[in-house]
């Protein structure tokens, strides 16, 4: 949970200021839009797909606590147990209680974002479990002690050089530069770890409703040896994560591994009904499914916002963002980023402490047209905007009492010819103090926010009222 405010302004204008970030985020972007262009490119009905997926998403989210008890009973029914969390700190606990009643101490983790929202990794640290998270970036930003940067691909913040030095530093190996070595060399550290596991932890894609059946999708192979190697196997997953019926689950497939790398489908798929049965060689001897609420069962409530919650996470907003772009990940505060993070973000927290998110949008639309379940962006930010202006209403605040002085000055002298006029002439005479080259480069406080990044066009000395004046009075015309 988020304990301070976030300060999206002052955190972007950090990153604005590292070209080595921008760098990498451009190069970043522009690949995983090109990709996905290709893979939806590819398949006629992927229009189909998305409102198939939109209506499926709706229906759950309607109907989520009938769904969530068909999919306890399911899971009940082939020997997992299922565990309700209210909120962060009751979902670590079950964890943690798990852990201490099978006496484990080293746990596998695979991706997942809920854990990282929970910040479960630091609550089981802290109570002496060795917790290592195993997919690559993941692995990456643990060594690191820093957070993800994207839903997808948690380090690409990080150079080659960057993780060549760290691996050094840490495991005493010299820096290599090719990234097959630095590769491998996780491999090798990780391989040990799994090896001693006792417990597996992972996120869910997907979870089945009517089969108790649970999907994880990666790319890396690490999710499925989580899952199947520690004997005991715990899975959080986000309340909205319900797909009611198994052949549903193609669609959201096909439409996440398109969606978040341009793949026709993901490289592992394991889809998990149950612990290991009687007479199976492998699998974990427990399952237990953790429903994560946190703040979910709220947002299902509001007809203007629910839809955040038919999300997949697959990021493409995230790229297609023009704001995510230019900032990065770590500039929204938390664990989600763009569009995704600046709509979850203060809908999951408290709404005071992070009031700079829902207005980082040009309200362009763009993460809209991409969205594969078509969370309809610009309506969901308008409505959170509104409701931040309403709640600083009830507060009056001195930035708020200067934003309505300022209005009202602008209304007046824009209502009133003879002020605007007059305005206009002052304005005038002073950019003489400042003026070079037809721009003024420099202006007083408080303009000089704007001209401290880029030049104020010179006020002209034919200004265009005047020449509408003339013209129309050759013209023989009055003006208006
Ligand atoms: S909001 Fe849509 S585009 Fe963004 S991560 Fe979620 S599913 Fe993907």
């Amino acid at each position: 949970m988020i304990t301070k405010r976030i300060d999206f302004k002052k955190n972007s204008v950090q990153a604005l200021a590292n070209p080595k970030l921008k760098k990498a985020l451009v190069n970043f972007t522009d690949r995983s839009r090109a990709s996905r262009k290709k893979a939806v490119s590819e398949i006629s009905e992927w229009e189909d797909l998305r409102l198939e997926a939109r209506r499926i998403k709706e229906q759950v989210i309607k109907d989520l606590d009938s769904y969530l008890l068909e999919l306890e009973e399911s899971i009940t029914r082939v020997g997992g147990k299922v565990h309700w969390a209210k909120d962060a700190e009751e979902a670590s606990k079950i964890v943690a209680t798990i852990a201490k009643e099978n006496n484990v101490r080293n746990v596998v983790k695979s991706k997942s974002m809920a854990t990282e929202e929970i910040e479960l990794n630091k609550y089981l640290i802290s109570r002496g479990i060795n917790t290592v998270e195993t997919d690559l970036g993941e692995y990456i930003v643990q060594l690191c002690n820093d957070h993800p940067f994207h839903i997808i691909t948690p380090a690409i913040h990080k150079t080659k050089e960057d993780i060549s030095k760290l691996f050094s530093e840490k495991f005493g190996v010299p820096e290599y530069e090719e990234p097959q070595k630095l590769a491998n060399i996780a491999r090798k550290e990780l391989r040990e770890k799994f090896l001693s596991a006792d417990m597996g932890i992972s996120g869910v894609n997907f979870a089945v409703a009517e089969t108790g059946t649970i999907a994880i999708v990666e790319n890396e192979g690490n999710a499925r040896l989580a899952t199947t190697y520690p004997d005991i196997h715990v899975a959080i997953m986000g309340i909205e994560k319900i797909v009611p019926k198994f052949e549903q689950l193609s669609i959201f497939l096909s439409l996440l591994a398109r969606s978040a790398t341009g793949q026709k489908s993901s490289t592992y798929v394991s889809l998990i009904t149950g612990p290991r049965r009687e007479g199976e060689r492998d699998g974990p001897r427990q399952f237990h499914l953790v429903f994560l609420d946190n703040g979910r069962s709220q947002i299902a409530k509001s007809e203007e916002t629910k839809e955040s919650l038919y999300c997949i996470r697959c990021g493409a907003c995230i790229n297609i963002c023009p704001i995510y772009r230019q900032v990065g990940g770590h500039s929204y505060g938390w664990v989600y980023s763009g569009p995704i993070g600046a709509v979850i973000t203060p809908q999951l927290n408290d709404l005071n402490k992070t009031a700079d998110l829902p207005f980082v949008s040009s309200l362009c639309g763009a993460c809209r047209d991409v969205c594969p379940v078509k969370i309809d962006f610009p309506h969901v930010f308008l409505s959170l905007r509104q409701k931040i202006i309403e709640q600083a209403r009830e507060k009056p605040n001195p930035r708020e009492f200067m934003e309505k002085i300022a209005f009202w000055i602008w209304g007046t002298v824009f209502s009133k010819p003879f002020y605007y006029n007059f305005m206009g002439k002052i304005m005038f005479f002073l950019q003489c103090f400042y003026r070079k080259d037809n721009e003024l480069q420099r202006l007083p406080y408080p303009f000089s926010k704007w001209t401290r990044d880029k030049n104020f066009p010179a006020f002209s000395k034919n200004p265009f009222r005047e020449r509408w004046k003339k013209k129309y009075q050759v013209k023989g015309k009055a003006p208006r």
